[in-house]
């Protein structure tokens, strides 16, 4: 699903460069629930908005189901990245005056779907999520677990390849933090192909496979002992 080689990232303050990625090399399959572990400023966010095409590379090669990503001009891109890819970020990024049912219905809105179809579609995903009975309710009526559930609904709404989450339970506590992280999981074993970005150690454990990003490279890349990681948590 995601191919990368050799990719680096610097960036340019005057004449400082800060060289974040060094050589990234990695694959993801179809199916695969990743997470991404590192320090913070380690380059996760960096690496995650690079593969989401929200920036750029410097150097390397991605591939993004099996079709080659260069360096796009900004519609190219927003197409691609409609097309293939979900985000779900740690402040949730949904719209306040607008309902849960809405913001989940807007991404299909930008698809140019119709509106009963898109709000059929929006209602699906939000039942999917367990929010169906606050559908008609506005981001400030709920809690930091359900605004996150919204976003995670949206982000799968557009039915992406894969969805890409940046610190999905940076914001929340610790509780709430397992409980999206099982939503994360089911949705998952569904089939979705799934990365997640994290420096919480209990976090990557409920994912499959950990990367670990350290100085700019990948420094350690496991599988999660399944038996191991329930226990832990
Ligand atoms: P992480 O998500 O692991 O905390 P980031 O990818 O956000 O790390 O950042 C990696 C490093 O790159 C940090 O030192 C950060 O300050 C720097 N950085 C990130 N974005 C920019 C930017 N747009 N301009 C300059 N430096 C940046
Ligand atoms: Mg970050």
């Amino acid at each position: 699903m995601i191919e990368i080689n050799d990719l680096h990232k610097s960036y340019k303050m005057g004449s400082n460069v800060l060289h974040v990625l060094k050589g990234i090399n990695f694959s993801v399959k179809e199916g695969e629930l990743v997470a991404i572990m590192g320090s913070s400023g380690s380059g996760k966010s960096t690496l995650l908005n690079i593969l989401g095409m929200l920036d750029t590379m410097d150097t390397g090669t991605y591939m993004l189901d099996r079709v080659p990503i260069k360096n796009l001009n900004e519609t190219k891109a927003a197409q691609y990245r409609n097309k293939f890819l979900g985000f779900i970020f740690q402040s949730f990024n949904l719209i306040n005056y607008k309902t849960a049912l809405e913001n989940v219905a807007l991404p299909l809105y930008y698809q140019r779907m119709p509106r009963k179809e898109r709000q059929d579609k929006a209602m699906k995903y939000l039942e999917r999520v367990g929010l169906r009975d606050w559908a008609y309710h506005h981001p400030n009526e709920l809690s930091g677990g359900q605004k996150q559930r919204v976003a995670i609904a949206r982000a799968m709404a557009a039915e992406p390849k894969v969805l890409l989450a940046d610190e999905p339970t940076g914001a929340l506590d610790s509780k709430t933090s397992y409980e999206v992280m099982d939503l994360i999981q089911k949705i998952n074993q569904e089939g979705n192909t799934i990365l997640v970005v994290t420096h919480e150690p209990d976090i990557a454990n409920m994912c499959k496979r950990i990367v670990h990003l350290k100085d700019g490279v990948i420094e350690k890349d496991e599988l999660v002992n399944q038996v191991m990681a329930a226990e832990y948590v």
